[in-house]
């Protein structure tokens, strides 16, 4: 398969307290990556309120900003909801779907399969996130990502491929310090791609990146890269520390694939 330029996104989560640690976060992670040109695409995903302010903070867009969830809907009765023509108007460029703490809360397959479509609908990126809660010794969490993927595939159309990222995060490993082994994130990476082949060919199914999330450190990144063969990372915790961060987008340029 080709190797693709990588993606490391920045979860923020429910962090930090207020706008001004938002900033300064932002500032950080602006002033580490300096002026190098990174061949990396760099996202960060902070909450909601402070998207427009950091817009302004990064006017060349190098530093994209990406939303934690949209809902599908454009307009109406939807209290308490932001809709994909919200996030455009404040510079999102993508979004983050279907992450295993909203599904913990109750959101289904079928809610991100319309969310995914909404965004489809536009030129923003889907970073969908699958992964299973357990692994046991027969396999089975093979069939709950599987399930995962096949219920978006739908939304997603082959002309717009390439805004499409699969973020494999198994649950087990998030906010935990317990990282999948590179040899299992890549076996994951293959059955994806596998699964994506089946759907689409195997020359879209290239252009999808399929990246990791799950306790990633600068410790650990570069053997994720090099034997996980993942093609970027979706990174909550340590997209808190500007420098862990840019560490791991500095080991991310400078890892070079040898083709597979
Ligand atoms: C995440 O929230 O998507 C995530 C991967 O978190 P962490 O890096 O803290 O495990």
């Amino acid at each position: 398969m080709k190797h693709t330029r990588p993606l490391i996104v920045g979860n923020w989560k429910l962090n930090p307290a207020t706008i001004g640690a938002a900033k300064k976060l932002f500032l950080g992670i602006r002033t580490g990556l300096g002026r190098k040109r990174h061949e990396v695409d760099i996202a960060v995903a902070p909450p909601f309120p402070f998207l427009p302010e950091l817009e302004r903070l990064s006017p060349s867009g190098r530093i994209s900003l990406a939303a934690q969830d949209v809902f599908f809907e454009t307009t109406g009765a939807h209290t308490g909801e932001v809709s994909l023509p919200m996030l455009k108007s404040v510079g999102v460029s993508a979004v983050i779907v279907g992450h295993s703490e909203r599904r913990a809360r109750g959101e289904s397959d079928h809610e991100i399969y319309k969310d995914v479509s909404s965004i489809f609908n536009s030129n923003v990126t889907a970073i969908v996130c699958i992964g299973e809660t357990t692994r046991d010794d027969n396999g089975n969490y093979f069939s709950v990502v599987e399930a995962q993927l096949r219920s978006v595939l739908r939304a997603v159309p082959k002309s717009k491929i390439k805004r499409f990222v699969v973020a494999y995060e198994p649950v087990w490993a998030i906010g935990t310090g317990a990282v999948a082994t590179p040899e299992d994130v890549y076996e994951m990476k293959l059955f994806i791609q596998k699964i994506l082949t089946d759907h689409f060919d195997r020359k879209a199914a290239a252009k999808v990146r399929i990246i990791y999330g799950g306790s990633v450190k600068k410790k650990n990144a570069k053997a994720l890269l090099e034997q996980g063969k993942v093609d970027g990372f979706l990174i909550g915790g340590a997209s808190l520390k500007a420098k862990e961060f840019v560490d791991i987008i500095t080991i991310a340029n400078d890892y070079e694939p040898t083709s597979v």
